[in-house]
């Protein structure tokens, strides 16, 4: 694997509003995602003032400016639906079957004007159509595909090609059917930064990693085949216990160590988190994250850290694995 000289920065996030949490068996609330404009929007401000690019994963029903359905039957009939053994009703039961200004948090499509708009390019990712948990059994390659195919389509009637991908709940499953997509990349779970070590020594370790990161936990992107897998590397979540317990400054410098981390070792840091999470504390999050976004500013002015999008890190993983010749 051709190591590259410099860090990596990639940054994840996933835009999914209700369709998040409609399955999660509660009663649904929409009371955290009424933020999720206003919280995009200062989220790409701060992007545009540091010159910092990231991928957005959306949620392709949050494409849509209103969806409809036949009498009796549920909306989006050409997408096969999964059978999961812990949801006997339709997937799109739950669908409004409404328009975005009745139903603001199922319909989308000026989140995505938004974050095309921004003078610092930004790459519009997928999160799914309809937030399926595709590495669920219930989940099978029909139902994965035709989902895919209705976000494809209506990001190609915007003049978007998806190339980028994020599985709702990190649920990882049919990497054929996401590569016949054409796409080129996903984003997997965070890799364990202690394999082998257990017991006392692991939490001994974890602890000290916290404090300062070691250098023998480092990532980088994996090319499989036609993909890449880029691993997420940090939960960005301003509503943690341990942000709340730190305080926003300290814990700002906990999310810079990890930066540095990888600059020092020419490793990737991928930062990622939900457009919600920062609704939950907004203040704290982008008073840190702005901290986050000029320290990794004067990393990359120095050569030290690439700041690349998904869709980007692909390209280069691939180029850099192409036969030569
Ligand atoms: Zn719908």
């Amino acid at each position: 694997m051709t190591v590259p000289r410099t860090a990596t920065f990639v940054i994840s996030i996933d835009v999914e509003m209700s369709w998040g949490a409609v399955h999660h068996g509660r009663p649904h609330d929409a009371s955290p995602y009424r933020l999720e404009r206003e919280v995009v929007a200062r989220t790409l401000a701060l992007m545009e003032r540091h010159g910092i690019s990231a991928t957005w994963a959306v949620v392709g029903h949050l494409f849509l400016a209103e969806c409809t359905a036949a009498a009796g039957s549920h909306p989006h009939p050409e997408i096969v639906r999964p059978e999961y053994p812990w949801l006997p009703d339709d997937w799109y039961d739950l669908d409004p079957v409404s328009n975005a200004a009745a139903a603001p948090t199922w319909y989308g499509p000026d989140l995505v004007d938004a974050i095309r708009a921004c003078p610092v390019p930004q790459e519009i990712g997928s999160h799914s159509f309809g937030h399926v948990i595709a590495g669920d059994p219930g989940c099978g390659p029909e139902a994965f595909r035709t989902d895919l195919a209705a976000a494809r389509a209506l990001a190609e009637a915007e003049g978007l090609a998806l190339r980028s991908f994020v599985y709702p709940r990190n649920s990882i499953g049919h990497l054929d059917v996401l590569a016949a997509a054409g796409f080129t990349s996903y984003r997997s779970p965070t890799p364990d930064r202690f394999p082998g070590i257990t017991g006392w020594r692991r939490r001994a370790t974890t602890l000290v990693d916290t404090v300062r990161p070691l250098a023998t936990a480092t990532f980088q992107p994996v090319v499989r085949g036609t993909l890449v897998d880029i691993p997420q590397t940090y939960l960005f979540d301003p509503d943690s216990k341990r942000a709340r317990r730190l305080g926003t400054m300290a814990w700002s410098l906990a999310v810079r160590r990890r930066l540095r981390h990888a600059v020092r070792t020419s490793s990737l840091f991928h930062m990622w988190f939900h457009s919600h999470n920062l609704a939950a504390a907004p203040e704290r999050a982008f008073r840190a994250m702005d901290a986050v976004f000029a320290e990794a500013r004067r990393h990359m002015d120095a050569g030290r850290l690439e700041n690349l999008t998904m869709g980007a890190v692909a390209e280069r993983w691939q180029e850099s694995h192409a036969p030569r010749g």
